[in-house]
């Protein structure tokens, strides 16, 4: 059966990943001079950059039917624009497989989101028709490249406040927002527009996160994000299936809720 279609239940969708141009992966150190949030995540060597051909293979290891691929959040527009072209393309030739989250302001023809937007105060994150993947940043515990520059829960929540019409993907367990949605006006506001992903929880929480997250803002607001290449999908995959051996639980977060929000699968 070809893999996109398959039924919402048991499609598979990493809602939260990274692709680069190999142009711009070659000029990785004059970026990194011209850029000091892309210096501060991907000067050294170590941090792995792949391009939709990477995506692609990956893809077929881990099993995952849908990936979303972001951008970088680019401080010059022209490279904004250039990735943003790169990924609507390898979109385009994946046949739907890659989903082209764009690193710019305005959603350009062919994007299906925004993202990963960072290093912006709630009132420039871009109001868009499309979801917006937003990069955010917990208040607590070590720092690590990147972690500065995403935004806080507090910030989060002006945001929603600000936006009632925006969809979000809240990155990274939303910075801890979730604890929020204990307070009813807050879980209501979340509901149906806001999904939290558990981006590099591996690298921050115990694996009983998502046992938490899902019994304070419920099942249907979480979904599975590897941050590939900086976790491999398989290995994440893997991950998250251990977290949660309850069978319709691991059906909705590795892919039942983002194929919801996303609008994926057979109408
Ligand atoms: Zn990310």
């Amino acid at each position: 059966m070809p893999r996109t279609h398959r039924t919402i239940p048991d499609m598979i969708v990493d809602i939260h990943t990274h692709i680069f141009p190999p142009r711009l992966i070659a000029q990785r150190s004059r970026l990194a001079v011209a850029d000091a949030a892309f210096d501060e995540m991907y000067a050294s060597a170590k941090a792995t950059m792949a391009t939709a051909d990477d995506l692609l293979a990956s893809m077929e290891r881990a099993g995952v039917d849908v990936s979303i691929a972001c951008g970088f959040w680019w401080r010059d527009p022209a490279l904004a624009a250039e990735h943003a072209a790169y990924l609507v393309e390898a979109a385009r030739a994946s046949g739907g497989r890659i989903l082209p989250f764009v690193p710019t302001r305005e959603p350009v023809e062919g994007a299906s989101g925004i993202g990963e937007v960072r290093e912006c105060a709630p009132e420039d994150v871009p109001a868009s028709h499309l979801p917006v993947l937003v990069h955010s940043s917990e208040e607590a515990g070590h720092l690590y490249p990147g972690k500065v520059g995403g935004l806080t829960p507090g910030a989060l929540g002006q945001l929603l406040d600000a936006r009632p019409e925006a969809r979000l993907i809240a990155a990274h367990w939303g910075g801890g927002f979730p604890f929020a949605t204990l307070i009813p006006e807050v879980r209501r506001s979340i509901e149906r527009r806001v999904l939290f992903d558990s981006a590099a929880s591996s690298y921050l929480y115990v694996p009983e996160v998502f046992r938490r997250v899902i019994d304070m803002a419920g099942l249907d607001s979480v979904a599975w994000g590897s941050d590939f290449p900086l976790r491999a999908q398989e290995v994440d995959r893997a991950y998250v299936e251990a977290a949660l051996p309850e069978e319709a639980e691991r059906a909705a977060v590795l892919g039942g809720n983002a194929a919801r929000f996303l609008g994926l699968g057979p109408e």
